[in-house]
């Protein structure tokens, strides 16, 4: 049995008997993996502090361990998952982006893009706030990152290129915009200027929180969707990517639950 040496991200954990300890672990160079940890609940030292979620970590580890899963031989921290704790709003932003990619991603898949974009995301989430425009636009990107991005630019019938003022309907079953030609036959709900154009703008251009000032934490709000205050873009945007979300990938995300009703969005 080789024994392989990896990055990884630790989604989740959970007790296997009376010792050991069953994590999942999202790996640069292998996609997500199960790893089983001897040991792991019995001894403090072991793996002490390392197998936690949220953290980034180097292990070794022998393939096949039972169904498929791979037995960890030695585990270290490269970056902790220390901040995320602070506030129950950070954890569950972490949670929700770790089960994200949990549910999203297949065992054994590569995915670099992925892997960095996850490790960025709970770094940030570590010095800001999350508010609900960062969760978006990270939502988004990771949804690019596996290839399931909504079409946000373009008539997803006829492939018309749409200006943004005309980013009007939305058909979640075809997974994009309609230009109103298109939008005539095709079942679609239509949204308020520049709610689309908003979503599009999200994409790829992440607000960029900024540090907390004085112990008060903060992220940045640089795209204000201007017709479109009073919670008008967040209940609307909200709208579109469940619709997308439940109809593309047809997962629910029970953090995503929790998430806004702490958040309240
Ligand atoms: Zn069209």
């Amino acid at each position: 049995m080789p024994l392989h040496k990896d990055d990884g991200i630790v989604l989740s954990k959970r007790a296997y008997g009376e010792s050991d300890r069953i994590v999942r672990i999202f790996t640069l160079t292998s996609g997500k993996i199960g790893a089983i940890a001897k040991g792991a609940s019995k001894s403090q030292k072991r793996f002490m502090n390392t197998l936690e979620p949220f953290n980034h970590i180097a292990i070794e580890y022998f393939e096949k361990y039972g169904k498929g899963m791979v037995r960890i031989e030695n585990a270290h921290v490269v970056e902790a998952n220390a901040g995320i704790e602070k506030t129950l709003k950070k954890v569950c932003t972490a949670s929700f982006f770790t089960e994200f990619v949990d549910r999203l991603t297949k065992e054994r898949e590569k995915n670099t893009s992925l892997f960095y974009l996850l490790k960025e995301v709970l770094t940030r989430i570590k010095d800001v706030e999350f508010d609900y425009h960062n969760i978006l636009s990270y939502e988004l990107d990771m949804l690019e990152c596996l290839g399931y991005m909504p079409n946000f630019s373009a008539c997803v019938y006829c492939g018309k290129t749409m200006m943004n003022e005309d980013r009007l309907y939305f058909s979640s079953e075809r997974g994009g915009i309609l230009c109103p030609r298109c939008s005539r036959f095709i079942p679609h709900k239509a949204y308020p200027g520049e709610v689309i154009a908003t979503l599009a703008g999200l994409k790829n251009g992440h607000p960029r929180p900024v540090p907390a000032i004085d112990g008060e934490e903060t992220g940045d709000r640089p795209i204000a969707p201007h017709g479109a205050g009073n919670g008008v873009f967040e209940k609307n945007a909200r709208e579109i990517m469940e619709g997308f979300v439940s109809f593309h990938l047809d997962v629910e995300f029970k953090s995503y639950r929790v998430l806004k009703s702490l958040f309240q969005f």
